[in-house]
């Protein structure tokens, strides 16, 4: 009994101290490109910012570049503010009330993003790469109401549905959305054509005049598309298509003219190279991107920095594409590529480059989350069964989707449960430097 009353007020001292997060609710934001240079947004947001047992809240806020909040006003009349443009944060502190409402106006301009992907046909505002085009909360779901202002020659995607006036404004009631997954693209119309199909459900693909694939390539598309589709809903034991998620539609694909950038999941569009698309002799990278509606940045949430997060976010998917692969096209074709995976890897095998995965924690290292992840995975595989692993997997997926924080000894320690001591196999593997 004593004890008990003891531990209870450690633990209400330590409640106190250690301050809860606050809330952000009835959350409304403007992203406005009349008038706007290309790579430049005019931004207006308002929230109401509950302190809850918080002196403070943090939220992140711009971009690396030192330009990329410029004219920023905020009536402050009700709290103290500070923002850290290095740390790329605001935060606010409470003076008096309890709940206070915000209201924010400024220019951002998202220089990298601009030149990644190049040619200003389309730009692509996302908070991936460390541009925070608008306050958040990390890691925390939010309701939000978006509207999006173009001229006339831009459209706009965005990672959740719009609705349209049918000319240059849209607007969007976001419900319960992960605070840090709105991704906007804005499209030059001019630069573009815009075709859809069913499958039977409707899905849009946009790409460059002048740059468009074969009719070939297009039906490609479409057919990898239903079936991967139909494949993952049938791993992961849920459909693409989710309410609750926000995920109301099929992807529409995005083909853009940046250079040297990766493909892109963004819930509702996928972006990706128009050359890459129209030339390249496959399109299963594509397909990857399809398996990131289930496993992924937007659903797995490691933190970049944290031990194994590439593995986590892109190793898994890579692996279950290659599944689907198997599974589609045969194991002959499977072979085939992983056999092409092993001659990548050996390039760089025991050069510097060759990390333990575990130990890639940002994404920089191609062939090893890409193509020495999913080979530890196929040894794995090789000793337990395909479809064994794809159901630890899938497991894994259905247990911690959309939950914070999740950390690389989760999954670890789930593959252990389901298969004794192969997550202990899997860990030193993946902990090894070399295969
Ligand atoms: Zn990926």
């Amino acid at each position: 009994m004593t004890r008990a009353i003891v531990f209870t007020f450690i633990m209400t001292i330590t409640v106190m101290h250690a301050a809860t997060a606050g809330e952000i609710r009835d959350y409304s934001v403007i992203f406005s490109k009349t008038n706007q240079d290309a790579a430049n947004l005019h931004v207006a947001c308002t929230f109401l910012l509950d302190f809850q047992d918080a002196d403070s809240v943090a939220m992140n806020f711009g971009g690396g570049h030192e330009f990329s909040v410029d004219n920023l006003n905020i009536d402050d009349d009700t709290f103290e503010y500070e923002y850290n443009r290095k740390a790329k944060r605001i935060v606010f502190r409470r003076t008096a009330e309890r709940a206070v409402r915000v209201t924010m106006e400024y220019d951002y301009t998202n220089l990298s993003a601009f030149f990644i992907y190049g040619e200003g046909d389309a730009e692509l505002w996302e908070t991936s790469f460390g541009e925070y085009f608008y306050p958040y909360v990390p890691n925390t779901y939010m309701d939000v109401a978006i509207r999006t202002e173009t001229p006339d020659s831009l459209s706009v995607l965005c990672s959740y549905p719009l609705k349209t006036d049918g000319y240059t404004k849209c607007n969007g009631i976001l419900q319960n959305i992960l605070a840090q997954s709105i991704t906007l693209a804005f499209i030059r119309n001019e630069a573009y054509r815009r075709t859809s199909a069913h499958l039977p459900d409707e899905i849009s693909i946009y790409q460059i005049k002048g740059m468009e694939c074969s009719e070939e390539r297009y039906e490609e598309l479409l057919e990898l598309t239903k079936a991967s589709i139909a494949f993952f809903s049938n791993v992961y034991g849920e459909n693409y298509i989710s309410e609750e998620g926000g995920v109301t539609n099929y992807p529409t694909f995005l083909f853009h003219n940046g250079k040297g950038f990766s493909n892109r999941y963004n819930i509702g569009f996928i972006s990706a190279s128009q050359e890459k698309f129209s030339t390249y002799p496959d399109i299963y990278p594509l397909v990857h991107e399809i398996g990131h509606r289930w496993l992924g940045e937007w659903t797995l949430l490691v933190d970049d920095g944290q031990p194994g997060a590439y593995f986590i976010k892109e190793s898994l998917n890579e692996f279950m594409t290659l599944m689907f692969i198997r599974h589609y096209y045969g194991s002959q074709t499977y072979d085939r590529l992983l056999d092409m995976y092993r001659s990548e890897y050996s390039k760089i095998k025991g050069m510097p480059q060759d990390r333990a995965i575990v130990d890639v924690t940002v994404n920089n290292n191609n062939i090893v989350i890409y193509r020495k992840g999913p080979l530890v995975l196929d040894s794995i595989a090789r000793k337990i069964g395909y479809d064994e692993l794809m159901e630890i997997i899938s497991g894994f997926y259905r247990g911690h989707a959309g939950k914070y924080p999740l950390k690389y000894a989760d999954f670890i320690n789930h593959v252990n449960e389901s298969s004794a001591g192969i997550g202990d196999k899997l860990d030193s593997m993946l902990k090894n430097e070399s295969l």
